[in-house]
């Protein structure tokens, strides 16, 4: 189609559209018309327009217009221009039929320049979000010298463009015409980064690339969704014929989010449903990274996390489980984290080491065009998905403060040039550290072996032990095992109840079961708090808070969904408190046993006030701040402080002027 045709349709479409962004999308469909297909085109052929079905769904939405008859008029333009009007498309081609192309999806790393000026649709992640701003859309201009006025719009670079005024050209006259002043008019427009979804990529390293919302699109995306999405790649246009950068101009942008979840067929569906319970959950364990012999309890542990709900339970507690696997370096602890990130759709997995606040949370990325924006860490990414951190420990210690939040809030929260902003982070963690020594040493308690402060301990709903015990069956299995791995000496392999699909179907359909406790489970819930509480007191070691009935809580659901109940009962208590027991198990204690040595988190000899301060150095983050529940919590695990003696002592702190209140709520110790 000639620019002139093109005008032409512009034009008209001004006047039947006047809502600026349907009206260019519908502009640049018709531009889209090849028009060498155009040439050799007879009757009957079907023309197959070159357009993604949802980019065109708009238009059915906002007008009730149906794209293929847009199509078709378009077309039927398209063909008398092609024609000069020798052939009339109404009387040669009555019967050309128009069809939308199928959605093709490619991949943000396949986007090259060939590409430019063309519509594609892809998966993206989007990795940060910038201001809203407004670009002019249209103006009226005036000429200084002859007063002549006229409308102009911005082009696809949103600059106005061509300002000479033709009635002084006509006069030999250079004149250029300025903005009449409140005659502008605007549209938002909004700079996000958009990065290839993980699960997509085929080389080591995402491929980013700026984007630009527009209009309605603006405010509606934010970090860490995942969205298909169709534009237009560009290239800014420089007449110094500098290098330029690349951008992508969205067109219509999609949820992806729970949308594409793999879920089980009818027929696997059925048979799960309907098979015996203890059958069920041996068949979920033995399906979860089948090569890795052994660890039944870790595994279930790790099915329950990932089946909690990744969101909230009431409006202060968390839904999602958080798990914590200790070991003595070589294990495989972080095989296993490896095995759910192949089970699960949504999940990252980073390694402690190396990784900044901003990296987990949210920091600020210098553009090419010189302003910052804000782009999600891991955390945010990982929303309502599963975080995986390997060397949990390794983490920089000043940076784990704002794991207390993301852990038991669900979110992350960063003071970004003088204003804080907070990101939804619900999400499971999953996580292993190495004991500080090397190897775990059964003479010390958990928190001398691990490197963790314990306020991130106790966000932990479950803590297990792997340790390299040395037994000869076990062994044997093992090297079995491996020679099985490398098609030596054992037989064919092993049949598994699940293959990994099945498994991610699995829990992908069970997560979205919404479980009650039944009055009985919630009975006997109370009664092994209580039972735990006593051991605690009568010890004085044991770590058990609301945090613990908590957890419990949370676990008894998981286990239930795993069997499809919606309602959660004794039996799924009982299961959830033997895992309980066993993980205590690991690190050599006895949660039944009275006699025995309950020193999972032992207390030092201190005085009261030494024990305060210890504590409170504990709580401090990272500007030392202090929050005042997280400082009775703590005295109340290691030390066996009751709540009132724990605020007495905080009361008369603070009306010696030890302690004082900050702005945010938390305290500081004056020194
Ligand atoms: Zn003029």
């Amino acid at each position: 189609m000639s620019s002139d045709k093109y005008q032409d349709n512009h034009d008209k479409m001004n006047k039947v559209y006047p809502d600026r962004i349907y009206r260019d999308n519908l502009a640049t469909i018709i531009n889209w018309i090849d028009h060498d297909k155009l040439v050799t085109m007879k009757d009957n052929d079907v023309y197959y327009l070159d357009v993604d079905n949802h980019y065109v769904a708009p238009f059915y939405k906002k007008y009730e217009l149906d794209i293929i008859d847009i199509g078709l008029s378009s077309l039927s333009m398209a063909l008398d221009s092609v024609h000069k009007g020798k052939k009339l498309a109404a009387f040669h081609f009555p019967n050309v039929k128009v069809k939308i192309k199928e959605e093709s999806n490619i991949q943000l790393s396949e986007i090259g320049t060939e590409y430019e000026n063309k519509p594609t649709t892809f998966n993206s992640v989007i990795l940060a979000v910038g201001r809203r701003q407004a670009y002019p859309v249209l103006g009226k201009f005036m000429c200084p010298e002859c007063g002549d006025e006229e409308t102009k719009s911005t082009d696809h670079t949103r600059k106005f463009k061509d300002l000479v005024c033709r009635a002084c050209q006509f006069n030999k006259k250079k004149s250029t015409m300025v903005l009449v002043e409140g005659s502008m008019k605007s549209e938002f427009v909004q700079d996000i980064v958009i990065q290839e979804p993980i699960d997509e990529i085929k080389e080591n390293q995402p491929v980013n690339m700026d984007a630009k919302l527009i209009d309605s699109d603006v405010g509606h995306s934010f970090m860490g969704q995942k969205k298909k999405i169709t534009g237009v790649f560009r290239v800014e246009y420089d007449t110094k014929g500098k290098q330029k950068d690349i951008y992508m101009d969205i067109l219509a942008i999609k949820d992806l989010d729970d949308v594409e979840l793999v879920m089980p067929d009818e027929c696997d569906l059925h048979q799960w449903m309907k098979e015996d319970e203890t059958k069920l959950i041996d068949g979920l364990i033995s399906s979860f990274a089948p090569h890795i012999f052994g660890y039944r309890n870790i595994k279930l542990a790790l099915l329950l996390a990932v089946v909690s709900k990744r969101g909230r339970i009431h409006e202060r507690r968390r839904g999602w489980v958080n798990a914590l696997l200790v070991g003595d370096p070589g294990m495989a602890k972080s095989m296993l984290l490896e095995e759910v990130q192949k089970i699960t759709q949504k999940s990252t997995f980073t390694t402690g080491k190396g990784s900044t606040a901003a990296g987990l949370t949210a920091g600020m990325v210098k553009q090419d065009n010189g302003t910052s924006i804000l782009q999600a860490g891991t955390y945010p990414l990982s929303h309502r998905g599963v975080a995986i951190v390997d060397e949990f420990d390794k983490m920089n210690k000043d940076d784990m403060g704002i794991m207390h939040e993301v852990m038991e809030q669900g979110k992350v929260s960063r003071s970004v040039s003088g204003k804080n902003v907070s990101l939804p982070a619900m999400a499971v963690t999953l996580a292993a550290a190495n004991p500080r020594f090397g190897n775990y040493d059964d003479g010390l308690t958990l928190m001398e072996n691990i490197d963790l402060p314990t306020p991130i301990l106790t966000r932990f709903d479950l803590i297990f032990l792997i340790k390299d015990k040395v037994d000869g069956i076990m062994d044997e299995k093992k090297a079995d095992k491996v020679l099985e791995d490398f098609g030596i000496g054992s037989e064919e392999e092993k049949e598994t109840y699940m293959n990994k699909k099945q498994l991610m179907a699995y829990l992908n359909y069970v997560n979205n079961i919404e479980v009650e406790l039944t009055v009985g489970a919630q009975q006997k819930l109370k009664k092994i708090y209580e039972k735990l509480r006593n051991i605690s007191k009568e010890k004085g070691t044991i770590p058990v808070t609301p945090r613990t009935l908590e957890s419990l809580g949370r676990l008894t659901m998981s286990y239930a969904k795993l069997l499809f109940k919606t309602q959660a009962d004794e039996s799924d208590v009982a299961a959830v408190y033997d895992l309980y027991r066993e993980s205590y198990h690991t690190f050599g204690k006895e949660l039944e046993e009275s006699g025995s040595q309950l020193t999972l988190m032992k207390s030092e000899k201190l005085n009261k006030d030494q024990q305060f301060t210890k504590a409170w150095k504990k709580c401090e983050n990272d500007k030392q701040y202090v929050d005042e529940k997280d400082l009775y919590e703590l005295l109340e695990m290691e030390y066996s402080w009751e709540r009132k003696s724990s605020m007495n002592k905080f009361t008369q702190c603070y009306n010696s002027g030890l302690i004082r209140k900050c702005a945010n709520g938390r305290y500081r110790w004056e020194e």
